[in-house]
């Protein structure tokens, strides 16, 4: 990726300005990654990039972090302030934030996930200053995809669809659910990901519950199984597909109907996406098809979200959302049927809208794949 921080640095601090915030506090998190390019660990010791709504940005971490700081290249774009063990971090930040803007800060955005210490402190240190999200001038930033960003997101789909694609190497009848869920892991990880952030394997009944993740239930002949993967990979961006399967045998008759069913809501909601809708018309599309066959209710949560740098961003794909779509945002469209006590299936991809449409990342078959091994 062409480094983009010192375009996203500058747009960073025009949003503040334009919001009225003197500073933005970016404590470890996405939004200091998509800055900057650092994926600091959030420590007890402080790691806070300052962005001044004018004046220089400044980068304030402990002393051992200094080094890792460095490698990670953010240092090329902001001055780097350290602390040692016994300085009151805080309060060096606040004088570094001075000598940029000129003044005390009257107003500051700080992290959306910023720990609760960390905002107590800062309330300290700008004694009277206002307290606000900086979520709410970075997140139309991060929400609009460039193509470096759109790449990224299409190069961890493929990462993902393969890790899919040799799913019958794992998924047998007579295996556990965590038995398998450790094959997955491991080939997430190889084919590419850096990181595994949650494996699913809801066979059965399990598979009615849409955040089961594994347990040590044994897959039987016939089982239809949720596969919901997703991992992150070196360059931060997050993968996420869901596939349903039938273990050893066809699944049960009553799956098969409304399988059929999930496939053309899925269908259809993908086909909603484009530039000018809102996101709640994407959730109907899927909810529609899935209500006037008579399984609405069992549709129990809302189509889809946004991903990038975290595996779930806004925009949120839910009913009521009257955010209007635009070339760049990327959500997975993911509609379930969830047979309580019995069985349950999803079918998920990523999507990014385009210019006059959609392009779906995730590229592999959709239809119930049948695992006979
Ligand atoms: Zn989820
Ligand atoms: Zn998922
Ligand atoms: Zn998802």
């Amino acid at each position: 990726m062409t480094a983009p921080y010192r375009d996203r640095l500058t747009r960073a601090a025009a949003a503040a300005a334009a919001a009225g915030i003197d500073a933005l506090l970016v404590t470890p998190g996405a939004d200091l990654r998509y800055l900057v390019g650092y994926d600091a660990l959030p420590l007890e010791r402080l790691t806070c990039l300052v962005i001044p709504a004018s004046g220089a940005p400044l980068l304030v971490v402990p002393a051992l972090e200094q080094h890792a700081a460095e490698v990670s290249g953010a240092t090329n774009h902001v001055a780097l302030m350290t602390h040692d063990e016994t300085d009151d971090s805080f309060r060096l930040l606040a004088g570094g934030l001075h000598d940029a803007l000129g003044h005390a800060p009257a107003v500051v955005g700080v992290s959306d996930r910023m720990w609760a210490q960390q905002v107590l402190r800062f309330r300290d240190v700008f004694a009277g200053a206002e307290q606000r999200l900086a979520g709410d001038v970075l997140r139309p930033l991060r929400l609009r995809k460039v193509p470096d960003e759109i790449a990224a997101l299409r190069d961890a789909a493929a990462a993902i669809d393969r890790v899919h694609a040799r799913m019958g190497e794992w998924l047998r009848p007579g295996r556990t659910e965590a038995a398998v869920a450790r094959d997955i892991a491991d080939a997430i990880i190889a084919e590419g990901h850096t990181s595994v952030n949650f494996v699913i394997v809801g066979s059965g009944p399990n598979g009615a519950s849409p955040h089961h993740h594994v347990s040590e239930r044994v897959i039987e002949v016939g089982d239809p199984v949720v596969i919901d993967i997703g991992g992150t990979m070196p360059d931060g961006y997050c993968s996420d597909c869901t596939r349903t399967y039938a273990a050893g045998a066809q699944a049960p008759g009553d799956f098969a109907a409304y399988y059929d069913v999930l496939l053309a809501a899925q269908l259809a909601s993908c086909a909603q996406v484009r530039p000018g809708v809102t996101a709640h018309s994407v959730d109907a599309a899927a909810r529609d098809v899935i209500s006037a066959a008579g399984y609405g209710e069992l549709f129990i949560h809302r189509t889809g979200h946004g991903i990038g740098l975290e595996e779930h961003e806004e925009p949120w794909i839910v009913a009521g959302n009257d955010v209007v779509l635009e070339p760049g945002m990327c959500f997975s469209i993911e509609p379930g049927i969830y047979a309580s006590g019995r069985h349950g299936a999803r079918i998920e991809d990523i999507v990014v809208v385009t210019d006059d449409g959609v392009e779906r990342l995730d590229t592999i078959d959709r239809d119930l794949v049948v695992l006979t091994g």
